[in-house]
């Protein structure tokens, strides 16, 4: 079973992502737990260069490449291995979020970021993926509000008309998608959220 949290910044999707974890362990689920862009030793180097602030030279094609590589080294050093192996699978981020901020926050488009995105993962796609949904103003407020602006990393620090765009994107593709996707409100409590994912994670479980 291969479960992803998506959604904007600050939308407390990592919040979740662990209180997931927690809820799995309690009922002694074998489980792994990871995150992208990163999961692995030479992803999360990758993840630095994508993410380190004076790197403002990026092309968008790289960005799209980058991320694309770090993903295919997780999907096939641990992703694949530890679903072969029987464990669940929870991880924050994964193709989605490409798509809403390399294909709708950069502009590259749905088509070209989703092939480099086949090639990466040889069309691995998650069996439930919750999308954690606050408006961009909500994300940003809280994001000022956990780092303050001074640490926020190259793609946090992009203008708010970007950040429109991602949300935009999720929005959009998973209006296409409903039967993988379940939409959660992110500006509840954590509690809340989490109540609400639960309920469907016991679902899938029981199947
Ligand atoms: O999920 P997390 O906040 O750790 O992601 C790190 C950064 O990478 C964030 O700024 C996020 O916006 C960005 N990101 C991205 N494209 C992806 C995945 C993450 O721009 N495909
Ligand atoms: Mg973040």
């Amino acid at each position: 079973l291969f479960i992803t949290l998506e959604g904007p910044d600050g939308s407390g999707k990592t919040t979740q992502v662990a209180k997931v974890a927690d809820y799995l362990s309690k009922k002694n689920i074998n489980f792994i737990q990871t995150r992208e862009p990163g999961g692995t030793r030479i992803s999360d180097k990758i993840r630095s260069l994508i993410l380190d602030p004076e790197h403002k030279e990026m092309h968008d094609l790289t960005e799209v490449l980058l991320y694309a590589a770090s993903r295919a080294q997780h999907v096939h050093e641990k992703i694949i291995p530890a679903l072969e192996a029987g464990k669940v699978v929870i991880c924050d981020r994964f193709v989605d979020a490409s798509l809403a901020y390399q294909g709708f926050g950069l502009g590259v488009g749905e088509e070209p970021v989703m092939q480099v995105n086949n090639i990466a993962t040889g069309g691995l796609v998650p069996d439930r993926s919750y999308f954690v949904d606050v408006s961009p103003q909500v994300g940003r407020e809280r994001m000022k509000a956990r780092y303050g602006t001074a640490s926020l990393d190259r793609i946090e620090q992009k203008d708010f008309t970007y950040h429109e765009r991602v949300r935009e994107g999720f929005e959009h593709i998973f209006s296409k998608q409903s039967d993988r996707i379940v939409r959660v409100n992110g500006e509840q409590d954590h509690e809340t959220v989490f109540k609400e994912i639960a309920k469907d994670l016991d679902q899938l479980l029981a199947n």
